[in-house]
């Protein structure tokens, strides 16, 4: 019965060898296009992130120019042409890779500078940060190597599926969102049992673009005495008065224990970093076996060395996206759509119904507007939405067609909460 199987049906299938159960989860993918609820074959994009993209899709094999609401390049630094001359010249200086995991010859000078300039960012000594792959390595990776059975991971249940990935050898147990009462009593349960007792948390919900009440976290976690993770992947770079993220925004820079970043979302390239003590990123560096055994950024990365700059030198495209942010949920709110407490460039149109939201994705398409249609297992079952996520270089005239777009789906599919 397809209509009520999930992805995790067909994480094993005992009577079925991999080749068979391959097999039947396409059959899964197949119905689940089919009936309209989601799609699994890629949207290709032409031009690269933009406020408007070229894209086609299953449904339209020509090419075709829309607005895009899909894309983690909130200041657009991917198309800044200071970005892509740094990454250009790292390239005719350095090459185009690496070579080898950093112990063994793949440390090059540019990591060093991208290092350096990510610890100086939020204001520690230069040995405090370590770049990893991606930002889903950061996560994992830091996590497998430091916890043990001795210790335990407290996590908020929303945080990202890389913090899952990470302790799913260990011991881990999870609080309700944002729930402080929950937070506590998993505390208080795990004081006398586990030596660590490391607290983790996004700073902004990837999905619901709301903000942890990182404040009252911190406190109870110290109370407790535990230590604060916080993966700010949608933060940093945009949120706080100096773009460091949500952390600078409850004013938690110096205080998180270990910082967890993305540098493929608003630093416009690919990687990912953890900002730590100088003690945890040495035993890091030669105990993660992602860092060990695995190569980390191109000679591009000279491209994020300029863009991390730019969160400095150019303020103008945070207040850009400010002010695009405010007028777009204002318009949402204004036609009766239903945008939960985001607090962020990611502002989701929560419809509920998977079937509708498919239908919503697809006419939202039709109409000139690329957003996504989030449904099970993205989130829970009666939670199905479309995700829409702005960029400082969308203009008015962009949201007023995003809007008309919303607009017209409402008519034809009353998804407004009025
Ligand atoms: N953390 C969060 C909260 C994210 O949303 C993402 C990206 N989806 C990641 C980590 C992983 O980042 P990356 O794409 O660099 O692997």
């Amino acid at each position: 019965n397809f209509e009520k199987a999930s992805f995790k049906d067909f994480e094993n299938i005992p009577e079925l060898n991999i080749f068979q159960r391959a097999l039947v989860f396409q059959q899964f993918t197949s119905y689940m296009e089919e009936s309209g609820q989601m799609n699994f074959r890629f949207m290709t994009g032409q031009n690269g992130c933009g406020p408007e993209m070229w894209v086609t899709s299953p449904f339209n094999k020509t090419p075709k120019k829309c607005v895009s609401l899909v894309s983690n390049d909130y200041l657009n630094f991917t198309q800044h042409p200071a970005v892509k001359l740094a990454a250009i010249k790292g390239i005719q200086k350095y090459g185009t890779g690496a070579g080898a995991s950093p112990l063994i010859g793949g440390h090059h000078e540019y990591h060093e500078m991208l290092q350096t300039k990510i610890a100086a960012f939020f204001g520690r000594t230069p040995d405090s940060a370590l770049v990893f792959t991606t930002g889903y390595t950061s996560n994992s990776a830091t996590l497998l190597a430091l916890l043990k059975k001795e210790d335990v991971a407290i996590l908020d249940m929303a945080v990202h599926a890389s913090v899952y990935e990470g302790v799913k050898e260990t011991n881990f147990k999870l609080f309700l969102h944002n729930d402080l009462d929950s937070l506590e009593r998993i505390l208080r349960d795990a004081q006398e049992k586990f030596r660590t007792k490391l607290v983790i948390i996004d700073g902004v919900n990837s999905q619901d673009g709301d903000l942890a009440k990182m404040k009252e976290i911190y406190d109870l976690t110290k109370e407790y005495g535990g230590f604060l993770m916080v993966d700010d992947a949608h933060g940093i770079g945009v949120i706080g008065e100096h773009g460091r993220g949500a952390i600078e925004k409850f004013n938690l820079m110096d205080k998180i224990d270990i910082i967890s970043g993305t540098l493929s979302k608003t630093f416009g390239h690919i990687g990912g970093f953890i900002v730590a003590s100088p003690e945890i990123i040495n035993f890091l560096k030669f105990q993660s076996r992602q860092q060990v055994f695995s190569s980390t950024s191109t000679p591009a990365a000279a491209g994020l060395i300029k863009a991390i700059e730019l969160i400095d030198e150019e303020p103008q495209w945070r207040k850009m996206l400010a002010d695009n942010v405010g007028y777009f949920k204002k318009g949402l709110i204004d036609l009766g759509l239903n945008i939960g407490n985001t607090e962020s460039a990611i502002i989701p149109v929560k419809i509920g119904d998977p079937h509708k939201t498919g239908d919503a994705g697809r006419l939202l398409l039709d109409a000139g507007i690329y957003a996504n249609t989030i449904v099970y297992p993205g989130v829970a079952r009666k939670n199905a939405r479309i995700r829409t996520s702005l960029m400082a270089t969308h203009t008015r005239e962009h949201l007023d067609k995003a809007l008309n777009a919303f607009e017209y789906i409402n008519q034809k599919l009353h998804i407004s909460s009025r």
